[in-house]
């Protein structure tokens, strides 16, 4: 009987471990922290269940869906999207409408967005390279201007012309100012069924209980999930077969097969020798990390969005998710809110290592200055989480170094890196739950599946009716 050893117990780990244990294959998760679920886990705070941000599940693949239903069952919700963006002390509605639009530019503005749109459509950058070209391209410089730039720049923490056009065709839906306009004075008339865009399903206790579903049945499966046992490295023969992991306490777990959803570039560095090249590469691959700063604040009512992207340069400040909208009975009837503020921040930067009070002082001043809640409003608790590592930078030229750890990672036909930060890719759920099924899927069937190809297409996964996609 095949053995293989999971990486982490995030979304890929578990939809991997999940499948193999269904099908009787002996398969251990080692996860390095205390809970399942990865950056989609869910836990308590202040007597209700948050996640880390906003976490909407959305695909329009069956595999993916089947997964969800098969462990969530009918214990989710169908969540109407409510979000907006704030930008020069106005709130947008996000996806935009067009009243609300007009509403909030002036003409001057409303005219810059129409002719710098006719300039790009009568002479557009061939081969857009950058996030800047890409959208400038679709939306014009103007509209890019507005609502792009200065949120993905605090999103990546370098200049939108340092960011590959890959993550704009990965993220952005391929419409042009054209369409989103014509959609938007139409706001979805004659199309009855909420899209993906508008609707998502969310589980009713948490996001993260999907994964702690699947924990579950592994280990009902006669699998085994060993929380708080980081893996050290991986261990390869002469003969480039990978036999096992190191733990940290030194032991060693030998098997057939390991799937890696750690860091790629510790995966890669925990090898004894590496080609001069692919050590270069892997130096050159850099993560971004968030700090969220949760709120419990004494309000029932401060705004009805599942989440707001804050795109004014003046804070730092890029998302608040206000987790008293996404499913009523989480709260559980209490006045109190709980909000999520996000930071996003290089581990060098001061701000990952600054005193926690003095980053609770600067959510709380920024909170105040966007006029989202009342000026005496009472925050009754606050407490920080920092999660390292969360976003991979599509930094301009990135594909080419990966490209070059894929090359000679593929020489070990037993090891599969996939997931977020273990193959760098800006995965959501769905794509790191595709990736597990299909790890399983290679393992079981000794079908020749290439996992590195997956998420890099321009398939948009919120291309789709909620209705049909979620249909038993
Ligand atoms: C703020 C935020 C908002 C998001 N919003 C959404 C959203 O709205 N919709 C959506 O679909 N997705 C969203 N995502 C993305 C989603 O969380 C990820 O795509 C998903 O969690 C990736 O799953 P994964 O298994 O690839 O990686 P992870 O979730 O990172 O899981 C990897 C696991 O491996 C463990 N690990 C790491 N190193 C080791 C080691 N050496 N030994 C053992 N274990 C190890 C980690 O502890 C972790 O549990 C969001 C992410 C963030 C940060």
């Amino acid at each position: 009987m095949k053995k293989v050893i999971v990486i982490g117990a995030g979304p890929a780990g578990l939809a991997c471990a999940y499948q193999l244990s269904k099908q009787g294959v002996m398969v251990t998760v080692f996860e390095a922290s205390d809970a399942v679920g990865g950056m989609a886990k869910s836990f308590d705070l202040w007597g209700q269940r948050v996640d880390l941000g906003p976490h909407r599940f959305f695909s329009n693949q069956k595999e993916i869906n089947g997964f969800f239903k098969e462990l969530i069952q009918d214990d989710f919700t169908l969540v109407n999207r409510q979000t907006r963006i704030f930008y020069n002390g106005k709130y947008f509605q996000y996806p935009l409408k067009f009243s609300n639009v007009l509403r909030n530019l002036s003409l001057v503005t409303i005219f810059q967005i129409l002719w710098d749109y006719a300039i790009q459509t009568i002479k557009p950058i061939k081969n857009p390279k950058n996030l800047e070209e890409w959208i400038s391209n679709r939306f014009g410089k103007k509209l890019y201007t507005i609502f792009f730039k200065h949120y993905s720049e605090k999103l990546w923490g370098v200049k939108c012309t340092q960011i590959d056009a890959d993550w704009a065709a990965q993220r952005i839906k391929t419409l042009s100012l054209t369409q989103a306009v014509i959609s938007a004075i139409f706001n979805n008339k004659g199309n009855k069924h909420k899209t993906l865009v508008d609707q998502f399903a969310y589980p009713k206790n948490g996001s993260g209980t999907l994964y702690e579903r699947a924990a579950k049945a592994i280990e009902t499966n006669h699998g085994n999930v060993q929380l708080n046992t980081p893996i050290k490295n991986v261990l390869v023969d002469s003969n480039d077969k990978v036999y096992g992991v190191a733990l940290t306490d030194g032991s060693v777990v030998e098997a057939d097969y390991v799937v890696s959803t750690m860091p790629l570039t510790h995966l890669v560095k925990g090898f004894n020798e590496v080609p001069k090249q692919v050590e270069v590469a892997i130096q050159s691959l850099f993560f971004r990390n968030t700090i969220l700063v949760y709120f419990e604040i004494e309000e029932k009512d401060l705004f009805e969005d599942n989440w707001l992207y804050i795109h004014s340069p003046n804070v730092k400040l890029g998302r608040i998710t206000n987790f008293r909208n996404w499913c009523p009975s989480l709260n559980k009837g209490k006045n109190a809110t709980i909000l999520a503020l996000e930071y996003w921040c290089f581990e060098a930067d001061p701000i990952w290592s600054q005193n926690e009070d003095d980053i609770i002082d600067l959510a709380k001043a920024e909170l105040l200055s966007i006029n989202l809640t009342p000026k005496k409003t009472t925050i009754i608790n606050a407490k920080i989480v920092k999660v390292p590592k969360c976003y991979p930078v599509y930094e301009t030229g990135y594909q080419e170094k990966l490209d070059v750890i894929i090359n000679y990672l593929k020489r070990y036909e037993n090891l599969m890196p996939i997931g977020r930060y273990g193959s760098f890719k800006y995965n959501n759920q769905d794509h790191s739950i595709y990736m597990g099924l299909m790890a399983a899927e290679k393992i079981v069937s000794n079908n020749p599946i290439d996992l590195w190809a997956i998420n890099t297409d321009d398939a948009y996964q919120e291309k789709g009716v909620v209705k049909d996609v979620l249909a038993p």
